[in-house]
């Protein structure tokens, strides 16, 4: 198949190329390098079956190709924050072109959302089921109601003109390729004590979240895109639950740091606790994850040794 990625420069677009590659598809991989980087996808600038093009989502563009992955969007909060306007048209423009063309061409369609449509959830674990529990105006909102009219949009164009869509749910994800600046937290914590510098435990360190690695949500994505049965919103992520704190004592342990642990107070809006409950993705796609934490924080800490 010809496949297009928007965000296809980034950290989950850049891995995705890499699967989709290997998988014999030709990879369209578009991207205006706002988070991404060239470096990512360095490797494949010369494969025959790779291209790549310099391209913001909020204006229209046309391909011929069989599917869409539209994963363009900033996704660490101080990305997203630095220009909020932009972060949300990224969604609703990208969302719509996307649709656009998957109508026109008759091209399956892939949204990434986020378990940042739940919000601050009052549920957990959270199912799909799970209408959320958001601040419309709040900072964390450009990202968070961006992504739910997405949402929206996809809904819309399956109902309204039979596009054929799939919405997956993300739940924190890390690997290889992030980027050390982007301030999500397992970046931060790896670089910081790989640095030797204070590890940024935000508020008491007891707020949670499940982080799943990079191949394991990589493998739902292409199950999802794979099979009819479903065309979700399905959650992907990995259950296991851990405080900040325990992921900074983890990070500490795996990379022998002797880094201190400090506080710094609470980012506005940040949701206390976060776990996908991933019984539908067990469902429809025979999918869970495989890596544990530690395994995977092994293996970012090595690709971090050598950006730092
Ligand atoms: P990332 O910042 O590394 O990747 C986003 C990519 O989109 C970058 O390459 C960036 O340059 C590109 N981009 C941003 N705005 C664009 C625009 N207007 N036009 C074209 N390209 C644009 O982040 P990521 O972690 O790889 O996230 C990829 C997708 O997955 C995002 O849509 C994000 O919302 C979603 N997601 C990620 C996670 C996670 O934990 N990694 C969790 C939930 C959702
Ligand atoms: N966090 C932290 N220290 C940091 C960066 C983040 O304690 O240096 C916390 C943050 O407050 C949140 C959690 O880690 O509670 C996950 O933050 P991230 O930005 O990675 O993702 P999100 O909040 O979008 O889940």
């Amino acid at each position: 198949m010809r496949i297009l990625i928007t965000g296809g420069a980034g950290f989950l677009g850049s891995h995705l190329c890499d699967k989709l590659l290997a998988q014999d598809h030709e990879v369209v991989c578009l991207d205006n390098l706002f988070t991404g980087s060239k470096d990512n996808i360095a490797h494949l600038l010369n494969h025959p079956k790779f291209e790549f093009v310099r391209h913001d989502v909020i204006d229209p563009f046309k391909y011929e190709v069989d599917q869409i992955y539209n994963l363009a969007c900033p996704a660490s909060p101080p990305h997203y924050q630095y220009n909020p306007i932009k972060t949300t048209k990224t969604s609703v423009m990208g969302a719509i072109n996307c649709l656009g063309l998957a109508k026109r061409v008759k091209a399956r369609v892939f949204q990434a959302s986020t378990s940042e449509v739940y919000g601050d959830p009052t549920i957990h674990p959270q199912p799909e089921s799970y209408w959320g529990n958001v601040n419309p105006i709040g900072r964390r909102s450009c990202y968070d109601e961006g992504k739910r009219v997405a949402e929206t949009l996809f809904f819309d164009y399956h109902r309204e003109n039979k596009v054929d869509i799939r919405i997956v749910r993300i739940f924190n994800t890390y690997g290889p390729r992030m980027h050390p600046n982007d301030g999500r937290v397992v970046s931060n914590f790896i670089v910081q004590a790989l640095k030797g510098e204070n590890i940024t435990v935000y508020g008491d360190g007891q707020q949670t979240r499940a982080f799943c690695y990079v191949d394991d949500l990589l493998e739902g994505f292409v199950r999802l895109m794979a099979q009819t049965e479903t065309v979700g919103p399905i959650n992907i992520g990995n259950p296991g639950e851990f405080t900040m704190l325990e992921l900074a004592e983890n990070v500490l342990k795996l990379t022998k740091s002797k880094s201190k642990i400090v506080h710094k107070p609470l980012p506005a809006d940040d949701p206390k606790q976060r776990r996908p409950d991933i019984t539908l993705a067990k469902k429809y796609l025979k999918w869970e994850p495989k890596v544990p934490l530690a395994e995977g924080l092994k293996k970012t800490i090595a690709y971090f040794r050598t950006k730092v």
